[in-house]
C-alpha cells in the first residue's frame, strides 16, 4: 500500500486527488489530510478515507474539527505548526495543493522526510525554487510536477536528452478576458474574473488566469523546475486548452501533450509515476474538436508576462517578491479595493522598490531569508495598493 498525504485536501486539486484515491481504496493508506477552513469537508473525507490525521490551518477551528471527528478515533490538529507536522508524518507520496506561499514550509517538511512531493503549489517553486530543489536532493526525495503544463513537459521529456531541448511552449487559455476590449479591463469585476472558459479551479488561480499571472508564475516554475533558460520559455494563447505544452528539440521536432482539461490526468500521472494506469479522464475526440488555435499573447493585455521575464532576468529573491506582491494584489482586488488592471501595477511597483536591494540578490536562501523577503514584499504591495485604492 502506498502511504499518501494530501495538503490542501479541501481545494480543487485536493478534491481531484481524493477522487482518484477513493476509486482504489485498497491501494492507499491515507496518512494526513489538511484543509484551510472547510472543516465539514475535511472531516467527511478524513472519515471516508480513514486518514490517521486531519489538520485545519485555522487554529480557532480545532474544536469544530474535533466535534466533526468525534467517535471516529481519528487525530485532529490545527494551526501552522500542525500543518508542518502533518507534512512530516512518514508517507511515500505527498500532494502539495495548498494555494499560495503558505504551501512552501509544509512542502519542505514533506521533502525532509523523503516523500515524493507531487507539486501543484507552483508558488513554492517561484518563491524558493533553489531551496526546494536542494532540500529534495539532500533528503533523496523527488518532486513531480502536477501543474498541467509542467506535467506535459515532464512527459514529453521522458527518454529525451535534456541537452537536445531548444524551446518549451506553455499554452494559456487567455482567461476570462481574452476577447474583451482592452479599455474594459479596468472595470472588470471579481465575479467576471472568477469564471474560466475551460478549467474548473480554485478562485485565486482562476483570476490569475484572467490576468495571466498564473502563466507568469508557470514561466518561472518551468525555469526553476527544469532549468530552462528564460529565452527558451515561450507562451502561446490556445483557447481550446487541449494542448497543455510543447517541447521543441534541436532537430526541429515539437512534442505536444494533448488531452482534455481535467487535472486528474496530471495528478494521476504523478500518483502512478513511473507507471501509467488508466484514469477516469474523457477520451478526446479531435474530429469533434475540429480546430486547434494558437496565437501570440498581447503583452499590453497581459503585463504579467513581461514582469515574469524581468523576474527571471533578475534572479535571486525576485521570484519571492513577485509572488508575495501578486498574492497581496489579488487579495486587494478580491476585496474590491483595487481594479483588475492595478494588480500588475502593484506587483511592478513592489519589484521596483525591492528587487534591486542587495538582500534580494541571494541565490541560495534559507526559509527564514525567503520568509523575510515575502513579508517585506507584502508590506510594500499593501503600500502600493493604498495609492491606487478605488
Ligand atoms: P483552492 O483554493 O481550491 O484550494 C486550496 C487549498 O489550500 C484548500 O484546501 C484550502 O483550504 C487550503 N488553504 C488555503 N489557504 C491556506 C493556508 N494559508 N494554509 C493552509 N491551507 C490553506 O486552490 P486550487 O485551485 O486547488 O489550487 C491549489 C494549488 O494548485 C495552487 O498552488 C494552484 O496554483 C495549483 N494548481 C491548481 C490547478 C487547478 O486546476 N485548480 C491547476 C494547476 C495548479
Ligand atoms: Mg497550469
Amino acid at each position: 500500500m502506498k502511504r499518501v498525504s494530501i495538503l490542501g485536501a479541501t481545494g480543487s486539486v485536493g478534491q481531484s486527488t481524493i477522487d482518484l484515491i477513493s476509486r482504489d481504496p485498497d491501494a492507499y493508506d491515507v496518512v494526513a489530510l489538511t484543509g484551510g477552513g472547510n472543516v465539514a469537508r475535511l472531516a467527511a473525507d478524513a472519515r471516508a478515507l480513514k486518514a490517521d490525521l486531519a489538520v485545519v490551518a485555522q487554529e480557532d477551528l480545532l474544536p469544530d474539527l474535533r466535534a466533526a471527528l468525534a467517535g471516529s478515533g481519528l487525530e485532529a490538529a490545527a494551526g501552522r505548526d500542525a500543518l508542518i507536522e502533518a507534512a512530516r508524518r512518514p508517507a511515500d507520496w505527498v500532494m502539495s495543493a495548498i494555494v499560495g506561499a503558505a504551501g512552501l514550509a509544509p512542502g519542505l517538511a514533506a521533502l525532509e522526510q523523503g516523500a515524493t512531493l507531487a507539486l501543484a503549489n507552483k508558488e513554492s517553486l517561484v518563491t524558493a525554487g533553489p531551496l526546494l530543489i536542494a532540500t529534495a536532493k539532500a533528503h533523496g526525495a523527488r518532486i513531480l510536477p502536477v501543474d498541467s503544463e509542467h506535467s506535459a513537459i515532464f512527459q514529453a521529456l521522458v527518454g529525451e536528452d535534456a541537452a537536445a531541448v531548444t524551446r518549451v511552449i506553455l499554452t494559456a487559455s487567455g482567461g476570462a478576458f481574452r476577447d474583451w476590449p482592452l479599455e474594459r479591463l479596468a472595470a472588470a469585476t471579481v465575479a467576471e474574473a472568477s469564471s474560466h472558459p475551460n478549467w474548473d479551479m480554485g478562485q485565486r488561480i482562476t483570476i490569475d488566469s484572467a490576468s495571466m499571472f498564473n502563466k507568469a508564475l508557470e514561466m518561472i516554475e518551468a525555469r526553476e523546475f527544469f532549468g530552462f533558460t528564460p529565452d527558451q520559455i515561450e507562451v502561446l494563447v490556445h483557447p481550446q486548452s487541449l494542448v497543455h505544452a510543447l517541447v521543441g528539440f534541436c532537430d526541429g521536432g515539437l512534442m505536444a501533450h494533448v488531452g482534455p482539461p481535467d487535472m486528474r490526468h496530471a495528478i494521476g500521472y504523478a500518483l502512478n509515476w513511473p507507471d501509467r494506469r488508466s484514469l477516469p479522464v474523457a477520451t478526446l475526440d479531435l474530429a469533434a474538436v475540429g480546430t486547434l488555435e494558437f496565437r501570440a499573447p498581447c503583452e499590453t493585455r497581459y503585463p504579467a508576462l513581461r514582469l515574469a521575464r524581468e523576474v527571471m532576468a533578475a534572479g535571486g529573491l525576485s521570484g519571492a517578491i513577485f509572488n508575495a506582491a501578486k498574492e497581496r494584489a489579488l487579495d486587494h482586488f478580491i476585496a474590491g479595493r483595487v481594479r483588475f488592471t492595478d494588480m500588475s501595477a502593484i506587483v511592478e511597483d513592489t519589484l521596483s522598490v525591492l528587487a534591486a536591494r542587495p538582500e534580494a540578490r541571494c541565490d541560495d536562501p534559507t526559509l527564514d531569508v525567503v520568509a523575510h523577503m515575502d513579508h517585506l514584499a507584502r508590506d510594500e504591495a499593501d503600500r502600493a495598493a493604498m495609492t491606487r485604492q478605488v
